[in-house]
């Protein structure tokens, strides 16, 4: 029996025999407004770990190092243990989401270049936004780190456009995770999902119908499932 060492909202992490490996079970759970809206999307586990196993590798034939080391079940996977970077970083492509509220840029606006945003990965004070001199103070990461994760950020942003565009999806907005191998290299960690992108289907123009992400969830849009289905389905293409 793997030990469990943390149990998040959406995946589970256990230890394994080599303390440089961890197991991540991914879950059907689902949470957002910081938790204070819980349920579960059918087979959401296993859909999200191979949507994350396949931009994973994708990542990695990109040369944009990943934790991503197999999957081992459906909805597991072997990942490099990693002293997680506690910031969520944010890239943005269109105005949508929290970005709105706070800048005034109308929903759905294209921005004139991708805007990288960190906030601070704590629920207790709700993952609020930092500045740099934030992150420096609390020292969470580095300059040097800092001026990294934003450039790898970047770079990912431009494959997974890519990538989503050729599967005709927009890619609006995501967060990513990073952490720090032993030797102090960053890797790509946690996830990319439904749960940590926003997609639009760029085959209707029915706002409701164009949502494919956990914005169907937030919104009680309906067809959760179906629509997290049809992201794997284009992302295996
Ligand atoms: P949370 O509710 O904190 O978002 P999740 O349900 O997403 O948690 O579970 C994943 C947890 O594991 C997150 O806290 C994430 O930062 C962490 N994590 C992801 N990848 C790795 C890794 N390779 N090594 C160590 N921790 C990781
Ligand atoms: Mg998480």
């Amino acid at each position: 029996m793997n030990q469990k060492i943390y149990e998040g909202k959406a995946k589970i992490l256990y230890a394994t025999d080599d303390p440089e490996i961890l197991l991540t079970h991914f879950k059907d759970d689902a949470t957002a407004f910081n938790a204070q809206k819980k349920g579960q999307i059918r087979r959401k586990g296993e859909i999200n770990c191979a949507i994350a196993t396949h931009l994973f590798k994708f990542l990695e034939t990109q040369g944009i190092p990943t934790h991503f080391i197999a999957q081992t079940a459906p909805d597991r996977m072997q990942v490099t243990a990693v002293k997680i970077i506690p910031l969520e970083v944010v890239v943005r492509n269109i105005a949508a989401g929290s970005f709105v509220a706070r800048t005034g840029i109308e929903f759905g606006t294209l921005l004139k270049y991708p805007i990288v945003e960190f906030f601070y990965k704590n629920d207790n004070l709700g993952d609020p936004l930092f500045t740099e001199d934030h992150i420096q103070l609390l020292e969470l990461a580095t300059p040097a780190q800092v001026i990294q994760l934003r450039e790898m950020a970047l770079s990912i942003n431009n494959f997974l456009q890519k990538f989503f565009s050729d599967r005709h999806l927009t890619l609006v907005d995501f967060k990513l995770e990073f952490g720090c191998e032993r030797s102090g290299n960053i890797l790509l960690a946690d996830e990319i999902s439904p749960d940590t992108c926003r997609l639009w289907d760029d085959l209707t123009s029915d706002p409701n119908q164009k949502i494919m992400d956990k914005d169907r969830f937030r919104q009680d849009l309906g067809n959760v499932a179906t629509a997290y289905e049809e992201v794997l389905a284009r992302v295996k293409l």
